[in-house]
């Protein structure tokens, strides 16, 4: 018997209503009947296009009104104490106070906004869900911590899918997953001691889905794609023994990344059925294939969740049919992980032409897929020979395309030097000659690009992109915008200014829409937290740069003024890590692609005079893969790609990075063979701790540890910055020290930047007259 479902399906809508109901329904617009309505006119119509593709089951579970991990928190009733819920709230309301706080802002535990207790209740914190862009709600446990079963909104789901009718599946995170995933908040807690609270909850759960009629339960188990300490697996082998006999069948479902060292394991767990991405891990099929035990069901995530491109159907086809005579004629076909992480549909995006929609697959577009499949796997191949005779010339059309294959391109990769990612001379040479030519004063200050991204400067990018504002004029406006801010920098007495990034709507976009092999979608969003979508560009083809992207900015703000002006790019790993990308080639081969054009900017900025150059690489840590053994290889090909976007210039050129949003402590041998020369990085809320590693390491080139948090608008005191200066200067030879805000300054207003920055520069004037 061959069976076709899906971990998960897009929750927003193919409009985004989702998005646009609940910002309504937070401004007091929409009542929260209204909303659920809506929500669940929503899951109604997901389950229809389910439906329409003849899947066995449709997904319940996997909707949420905001992240489908703070629902586990109500359906097993462990809100955190913090929120002084006396019970008698509406769940809604309890649900969005954990989910955004309350306050006027969601405080972060660490947000350091000055907002005082009083002032409302920090959110719970918010993460990245493996190696995804999607943000999920941190569960907070403690040992007071209880579990008890609220599952009415949970079975009304059920009911809704079984009145369609329509068979549900039912998708949760498994709960030794969920509570890796959350956060002991009590010193020396372990949370996995939790464990054997949550499990009866879990029981009984499963008890009531069965008595509902629910066939499966589908258990997302994705830690076991990571490295798992003993204690962990021990875990996953108690609560299996404890749920596979509770009668309700189990499909546990893994994805992301390899089985790895869990792979017996996963396959030994007695559960009914197993669910594996075949997608990132393809040689792990074949042996799961024969291990896993015959009785149980195998599930192949075959088409790509993670991933836009329509799928190579012959090639699946013969992965399956293999997977299907190991398995005594039985098998079922899913996307690799839930279809979360990919946009409802692309097939009639008004902004991609007709060749290149032909190469996509959103998740309706997935689905179909599946229907394919699942007929040609019944020996029904007649009945869609034209979809799969589609698929196949279209693929075609794809490989062969002009678009994709730029021969220039491949040329000079396939002739790039080794040593084109090595600047001329080591680090102190270098130094020597940047102090000669820039002659700036001990503890520089500087900012990381961005200036506040006023109402006016929106509104004319918004103009010049419709077409109502000519090009002279928004020319006019954006310069009008660089002089301002040119002006303010001198008026602070910063000492490397910026241009201020007004004509960049966001920092990967602004590139790729000026570079050949990307394109744009108008509808291809993707949630990324709560009712936050993003809409990633799509790298379909060799990259290359037709002209300079930023060098006429940036030459004309140097011509207003003496002191150096800062080029601004984005680097290549950033640009990768945030697009939808190409996989027809290695993600290697394509970083090293944009690494050439950016190669080319940093060339012609010198060319044109600037002796500064910063290349932002903030989404470096986040390339990271699950598994630690295959650190290596990625960070060796991701650095090299930095080195070669920075290596073109003279040594008296300096070279500058910026990382924010992580932790560098564990990758810091390799941020430092990204060798630049200058790097700027994110520590002000961690009281400089961030900064310790790179001090103990000692770490070589200068660095610029931010003196203040820029996501709120709170101005700190000079003092507090001079302190974690002296804190910076303890673990770092005052000779590298930089001075700077943490990170760009676009979402500020500007009556607190000028504040901000005045004190800033203060400081570190303060610390020229004491050290
Ligand atoms: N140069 C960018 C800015 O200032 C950097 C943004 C980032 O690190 N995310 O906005
Ligand atoms: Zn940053």
């Amino acid at each position: 018997m061959i069976k076709t479902h899906i971990l998960g399906f897009p929750r927003m809508g193919e409009h985004r209503e989702l998005k646009t109901a609940l910002e309504r329904h937070w401004r007091g617009e929409l009542l929260a009947t209204e909303l659920e309505a809506q929500a669940a006119a929503l899951r109604a119509r997901h389950w229809q296009l389910q439906l329409d593709a003849g899947l066995d089951h449709v997904t319940v579970g996997d909707f949420a009104l905001y992240d489908h991990v703070a629902h586990l928190i109500q359906l097993f009733g462990c809100e955190p104490a913090r929120f002084g819920f006396t019970g008698q709230e509406p769940p809604l309301q309890r649900y969005f106070t954990m989910a955004r706080g309350t306050a006027t802002h969601a405080h972060t535990e660490a947000c350091g906004c000055g907002g005082a207790p009083g002032d409302g209740v920090p959110a719970l914190e918010m993460t990245k869900w493996f190696d995804t862009n999607y943000h999920y709600l941190v569960p907070e446990f403690d040992s007071a911590t209880v579990f008890t079963l609220n599952a009415e909104r949970l079975l009304a789901e059920v009911d809704e899918a079984i009145a369609l009718p329509a068979s549900p599946k039912v998708a949760l995170l498994g709960p030794v997953s969920f509570l890796f995933l959350g956060k002991s908040k009590q010193d020396g807690f372990d949370r996995l001691a939790l464990l054997k609270r949550l499990l009866p909850a879990y029981e009984q759960l499963l008890t009531r889905l069965a008595a509902r009629g629910v066939t499966w339960v589908q258990l997302d188990e994705p830690i076991l794609g990571l490295d798992l300490a003993p204690a962990w697996r021990e875990a996953l082998r108690q609560a299996y023994a404890r749920l596979g006999v509770v009668g309700q069948p189990l499909l546990l479902a893994t994805y992301f990344s390899p089985l790895g060292d869990n792979l017996d394991l996963a396959c030994e767990l007695p559960v009914a059925g197993l669910h594996v991405d075949a997608v990132r891990t393809p040689a792990e099929l074949l042996p799961i294939a024969r291990l896993l035990p015959q009785d149980r069901e195998l599930s192949v995530g075959i088409l790509d969740g993670r991933n836009i491109w329509r799928s190579d159907l012959d090639a699946a086809l013969v992965q399956l049919r293999h997977v299907k005579a190991l398995r005594g004629g039985r098998l079922w076909v899913a996307p690799s992980c839930s279809l979360l992480h990919v946009p409802f549909s692309l097939r009639h995006d008004k902004a991609l032409d007709s060749e290149l929609q032909s190469w996509l697959a959103g998740a309706v577009e997935k689905l179909d897929e599946l229907r394919v499949l699942k007929r040609a796997l019944w020996g029904d191949e007649e009945s869609v020979a034209r979809e799969l005779a589609e698929s196949r010339i279209v693929r075609a059309d794809r490989v062969a395309s002009r678009r994709v294959r730029n021969g220039t391109v491949r040329a000079r990769l396939k002739a790039l030097p080794a040593d084109a990612d090595q600047r001329r001379s080591p680090f102190p040479v270098r130094h020597a000659a940047q102090r000669q030519r820039l002659r700036l004063p001990a503890f520089p200050t500087t900012t990381i690009g961005s200036f506040p991204q006023t109402p006016e400067i929106r509104a004319a990018r918004a103009a010049f992109k419709r077409g109502e504002l000519s090009e002279a004029a928004y020319h006019e406006a954006m310069h009008r915008e660089i002089e301002l801010a040119v002006r303010k920098q001198e008026a602070l007495g910063l000492d490397v200014l910026v241009h201020g990034e007004a004509e960049r709507n966001d920092m990967v976009e602004y590139f790729g829409e000026q570079l050949a092999g990307f394109a744009f979608t108008a509808n291809g969003w993707v949630q990324s937290y709560g009712s936050r979508c993003v809409k990633p560009p799509v790298l379909f083809g060799d990259v290359s740069r037709p002209q300079a992207m930023t060098v006429g900015w940036t030459v004309y703000a140097q011509s207003l003024t003496p002191k150096p002006m800062k080029g601004m790019l984005t680097g290549p790993i950033t640009i990768l890590q945030w697009s939808f990308v190409r996989d027809d080639q290695p993600r290697a081969d394509t970083a090293l692609q944009i690494a050439l054009a950016i190669r080319d900017e940093v060339a012609d900025l010198e060319a044109a005079g600037i002796a500064v150059i910063q290349i932002d690489e903030p989404a470096i840590r986040e390339g990271l893969p699950l598994r630690r053994d295959a650190w290596g290889d990625y960070l060796a090909w991701a650095t090299r790609a930095f080195r070669v976007s920075a290596s073109p210039v003279r040594d008296d050129t300096q070279i500058h990075t910026h990382m924010c949003y992580s932790e560098f402590n564990d990758i810091l041998p390799e941020i430092a063979a990204m060798d630049a020369d200058v790097i700027t990085i994110e520590t002000s809320r961690s009281d400089m701790e961030l900064l310790r590693g790179f001090g103990d390491f000692r770490y070589p080139n200068e660095i610029g540890p931010g003196v203040y948090d820029i996501h709120s608008p709170r101005v700190p005191e000079t003092a507090e910055m001079l302190r974690l200066l002296k804190k910076a200067a303890e673990v770092i030879p005052p000779a590298l020290l930089w001075v700077n805000p943490d990170c760009g300054l676009k979402t500020r207003g500007w009556v607190e930047t000028e504040a901000a920055l005045g004190r800033m520069v203060e400081a570190a004037m303060e610390l020229r007259r004491e050290v």
